[in-house]
């Protein structure tokens, strides 16, 4: 059968991972979470002290961006892909609020950018891929043969992101502070100078609102299978 590439973009927090986890599950399809190596990079940027308040040490960054290795392992126990940074499982510490709050800074800056699109590229090379993110189908697979944009209302996008957190043992955040997070990044990536969070014009919007998990997947399906013929 035909494989393809499956881009799935959407506002932070849409649900559509979720979406991109089950779809690739379904087909046999290998899933990426693109915006989980821009948390990695953070990460090594938080743990390497390259932050002072949110002013990011672009120069100390620059020198090491060869040395950051990002991986998924799949655990065999969960049948979930982790994310590894220079070989160290990072998955629950790239979730956390810190992060969150830091990673919009990271992605928007142009050599971080492209050192990871050229990974995702190279990732989606033999095809048979669903990734999710923000350029996935305006920069990474301009060619992709499904182009998906996830829209969602804010408060939605909150509380589900609200849900996770708490599912992950982290009770401290409150829902506004969530929802602020959500804004400011939304709006640092939507406006940024480097692969912007855009619908591409050839992309099908889905607004999960109000859809049920059924119904999304009803929906995703459908469009894979039009979109293999
Ligand atoms: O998808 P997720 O919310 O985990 O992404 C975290 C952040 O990574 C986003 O807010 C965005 O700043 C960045 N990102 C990006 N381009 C992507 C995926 C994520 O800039 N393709």
């Amino acid at each position: 059968m035909k494989k393809i590439v499956i881009a799935l973009d959407g506002y932070s927090s849409c649900g559509k991972s979720t979406m991109a986890k089950v779809l690739a599950k379904s087909i046999g399809y290998t899933y990426v979470d693109s915006g989980a190596m821009y948390r990695a990079v953070t990460l090594f940027c938080i743990q390497h002290n390259f932050f002072q308040g949110d002013r990011l040490n672009l120069e100390s960054l620059r020198k090491e961006i060869k040395n950051i290795h990002i991986s998924f392992v799949n655990n065999a126990e969960t049948g979930l892909s982790e994310t590894y940074l220079n070989g160290i499982n990072v998955e629950n510490k790239i979730r956390s609020m810190e992060v969150a709050d830091k990673v919009s800074i990271v992605a928007a800056v142009d050599f971080v950018r492209e050192e990871m699109v050229k990974q995702q590229q190279e990732m989606g090379k033999e095809k048979g891929i669903v990734m999710d993110g923000r350029d996935v189908g305006t920069i990474v697979f301009p060619d992709a043969e499904l182009k998906i944009f996830v829209t969602a209302s804010p408060e939605i996008r909150a509380q589900r992101r609200l849900d996770e957190l708490i599912a992950k043992g982290n009770n401290s955040s409150s829902f506004e502070e969530v929802l602020n997070n959500l804004a400011k990044r939304d709006f640092i990536d939507s406006t940024r100078k480097d692969g912007p969070l855009k619908q591409a014009e050839d992309a099908v919007v889905i607004d999960n609102t109000s859809l049920t998990m059924e119904e999304q997947n009803e929906e995703l399906m459908n469009l894979y299978h039009k979109a293999i013929l």
